[in-house]
């Protein structure tokens, strides 16, 4: 013990001569570790979850966080799973959101998120329905009769749809019959003549409508315009018009027309009231930052503008969040 405590002391002392300074005293390296859910892996939740977290792991010696990205089941899970503390982040529809906050749909019987917290919000995300053009679906109210697959339990887009067919005079329950795999399931489905259609709440260009119009069986976006005009009144806090040029995007559908015309909601990035201020403000801080490197990580983000990250927000706003934008006056 004295042989080594005498090894030491002559240790330093070598150091302190060749260096004029004692040696770094070695900190235990303590790494926040923190989970983003997303969504399936051919949406736009599960890349924008990669785009923060690289963004923010690139920090990771400044800020001691350690980001990872989880594929979920969609909105309604994650925001579950951030309530349960399962998860730090979450992405979830702004619809979703306001729904969470409000104890609405389904946190009817939960009541209303008290801790959730909003952080910023981001792309537009349309409620898209494509069907098979041998199942002769050119309106919505064709979907009498025919297998269409509305959404996953935990999904965002299962309200969604329902909200449109419910919108268009038809239960889902009776009218048609409705399926419940996830999203990334459904253009197989498609594709092989198991279902006739399927509505994907979702920012496009994404990889699901990619393959959906990439196989033999030809398909069409079926434009909700009505349902949309419909909806947008009844519903002001959930949804808005939005429009997704489909010639351009997925050159291999059937449809005649540049752009459809449907309903939408913004994609958010929500937490806990339980995540310390210093992992939010990190996070926050930055994705505005790089601001500029995060919108080229995916063609959904180009209308993206900082102040437009701060729509649509129904949960309060998380105080480390709140701190950077008061400090660059965001807020
Ligand atoms: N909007 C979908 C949902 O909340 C997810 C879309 C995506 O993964 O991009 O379930």
């Amino acid at each position: 013990m004295k042989k080594a405590l005498t090894l030491c002391v002559a240790l330093l002392f070598t150091c302190i001569l060749f260096t004029g300074s004692a040696p770094p005293t070695v900190q235990a390296a303590k790494t926040t570790f923190v989970t983003i859910g997303t969504g399936g892996i051919t949406g736009v939740y599960y890349p924008t979850g990669g785009a923060i977290a690289k963004i923010v792991n690139k920090k990771r010696k400044e800020y001691g966080i350690r980001c990872t990205v989880e594929s979920t089941a969609g909105s309604v899970f994650n925001v579950n799973s951030v309530m349960s503390g399962d998860l730090e982040f979450g992405v979830v529809q702004h619809d979703r959101q306001y729904q969470a906050v409000e104890g609405l749909a389904e946190w009817k019987d939960k009541g209303p998120q008290k801790d959730l917290r909003a952080v910023f919000s981001i792309h537009y995300e349309a409620v898209t329905l494509v069907a098979s053009v041998v199942s002769g679906i050119k309106t919505i109210k064709d979907l009498r009769g025919k297998r269409v697959n509305i959404g996953n339990p935990g999904s965002g887009q299962r309200q969604n749809s329902i909200d449109a067919l419910t919108a268009a005079g038809i239960d889902y329950e009776k009218d048609l019959k409705a399926e419940s795999v996830k999203a990334s399931e459904a253009p197989g489905l498609l594709q092989d003549g198991r279902i006739d259609a399927f509505f994907y709440t979702v920012g496009h260009p994404s990889g699901a409508f990619k393959e959906a119009t990439a196989g033999a069986t030809k398909v069409r976006f079926v434009p909700l315009p009505d349902i949309a005009n419909k909806l947008v009144v009844k519903y002001p806090n959930n949804y808005l018009k939005v429009s997704v040029p489909v010639k351009k995007l997925y050159p291999g559908a059937v449809n005649d027309e540049d752009v459809i015309d449907t309903f939408g909601v913004k994609a958010s990035f929500v937490t806990s009231v339980k995540v310390p201020d210093k992992v939010v403000y990190a996070i926050t801080k930055e994705v505005f930052e790089n601001f500029e490197s995060f919108k080229k990580l995916h063609p959904c983000y180009q209308d993206l503008t900082k102040e437009n990250m701060l729509e649509g927000l129904s949960a309060p706003i998380h105080p480390g969040a709140m701190k950077y934008y008061k400090e660059v006056g965001l807020k």
